[in-house]
């Protein structure tokens, strides 16, 4: 059944062929993967096999370095969200895994130099490298935890010593490189972090070092559970100068994470439309479109999707024309709002449904898991927060919407 939303975005040609690669990729072979990942809580590496071999694991690595060219500074960014979009239908454990491959990207495109993009997008292009990004090192302990996450970054002769843990490792097990936010003055990664802005670094970790270790004891979450975004420790890592990218500090000052906020909603969007293709699926399936309440979850359901399509266009027109001051700020206004927009979906998908769309297996109970845990990363409240000391010409952070 045709979709029949009313968006008016154009793609060129290009454009169309590349979607159509992820998209024929997403439901064909990332679907039916999707419930095994979850059900087993692992990686999904096949998937990533998947997407080295179709070419597209470089999507924002320039084409002067063998990659598709795309990227918030890179004058196409809507192709990269809609990408993300399409493999989140699929499966939001994988988006995320995949966010955090190409955030980490364009990180070392934005700040690295010519010798690290050399050595580590060739990496990506002929070797199908996968990266990510660890910052996570809550510092308030949960009323369940016994550990405390935290590390120490030391400077010493020809690099860096890195030691102690982080929580929530998007891909530990299945990536081969992480970006690690760090600081000099102590534990609290960048997230929660209080330190000066000068001590921030980042640090690219070959993950084969045989000092590094993962637990697996502490992640098992209602929702995400492929992401593997387990503790890592460090035993006193060593990280070659060489792998320091960009200045100290230049991650918070250059306000990077602004560029991937809204490609967090890009995900939720995901989520929604496949949470309304299954709705419509399933109730077209009993021959209930004549219900009155099922009309309307519908109807809302569409109505919030085309929006967050609206919003991600937007904003990436922003990004895309130069707009950057701006775009900071709207990341963050379609983050929060494709947060409601793709609850209200999933909510009123599961109630034209009814109970019978959450007996597992189900793609619907997974988004539901998967969407309710994932709206974590980033508390809204902060979001909201942060948006309005802006209006209000209130110091703000719109980088990690702290307190
Ligand atoms: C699926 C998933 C994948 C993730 N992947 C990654 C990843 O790849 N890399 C990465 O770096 N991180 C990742 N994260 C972690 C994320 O960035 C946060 O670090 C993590 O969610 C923080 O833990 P928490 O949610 O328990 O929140 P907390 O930070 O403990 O926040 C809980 C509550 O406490 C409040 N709070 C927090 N700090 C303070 C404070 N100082 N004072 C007062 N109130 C405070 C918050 O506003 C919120 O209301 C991921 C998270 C999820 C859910």
């Amino acid at each position: 059944m045709e979709t029949n939303f009313v968006i008016p975005i154009e793609l060129s040609s290009t454009q169309q062929n590349l979607m159509k690669a992820v998209r024929d990729l997403a439901r064909l072979n990332f679907a039916p993967r999707a419930h095994a990942y979850d059900h087993a809580a692992v990686f999904p590496a096949e998937d990533f096999t998947d997407l080295f071999r179709a070419g597209l694991l470089a999507p924002v690595v320039p084409s002067e370095y063998g990659g598709l060219g795309l990227g918030p500074y890179r004058g196409d960014v809507l192709t990269l969200w809609l990408m993300t979009k399409e493999i989140a239908k699929a499966d939001l454990s994988l988006a995320r895994c995949w966010e955090g491959h190409t955030n980490s990207l364009v990180l070392i495109d934005g700040m690295g130099t010519h010798e690290q993009k050399e050595r580590w997008f060739s990496g990506v292009v002929r070797r199908g490298e996968i990266w990510v990004a660890w910052s996570g090192e809550p510092q308030a302990r949960a009323s369940s935890e016994r550990l405390q996450f935290g590390t120490t970054t030391t400077k010493v002769e020809g690099g860096y010593i890195v030691d102690g843990s982080k929580a929530f490792a998007t891909s530990a097990g299945g990536a081969h490189w992480a970006i690690l936010l760090v600081s000099t003055a102590g534990p609290g990664g960048a997230r929660h972090s209080t330190d000066a802005v000068a001590s921030q670094l980042l640090l690219a970790c070959d993950l084969s070092d045989p000092s590094l270790s993962i637990d697996l004891s502490w992640w098992d979450p209602i929702g995400m559970r492929a992401t593997a975004s387990h503790v890592v420790r460090f035993n006193r890592t060593f990280i070659p100068d060489a792998n320091l990218i960009g200045r100290p500090g230049q991650y918070l000052l250059d306000g990077w994470q602004t560029c991937f906020i809204p490609h967090y909603a890009a995900t939720f969007l995901g989520a929604a439309e496949a949470a309304y293709e299954f709705a419509i699926e399933y109730v077209t399936s009993q021959s209930k479109e004549a219900d009155p309440y099922i009309q309307q979850h519908i109807a809302q359901s569409a109505i919030n999707v085309e929006a967050g399509y609206l919003w991600l266009y937007h904003v990436a027109r922003m990004w895309e024309t130069g707009r950057h001051a701006e775009a900071q700020m709207a990341g963050s206004r379609v983050r929060h709002t494709m947060e409601h927009l793709a609850e209200e979906v999933v909510k009123r998908c599961i109630r034209a449904c009814g109970a019978r769309s959450l007996n597992r297996p189900s793609p619907l109970e997974r988004i539901y898991r998967d969407l309710s845990f994932y709206v974590r990363h980033d508390n809204d409240d902060h979001l909201l927060a942060t948006i309005g000391k802006s209006l209000l010409g209130q110091q703000n952070d719109p980088s990690f919407h702290k307190p």
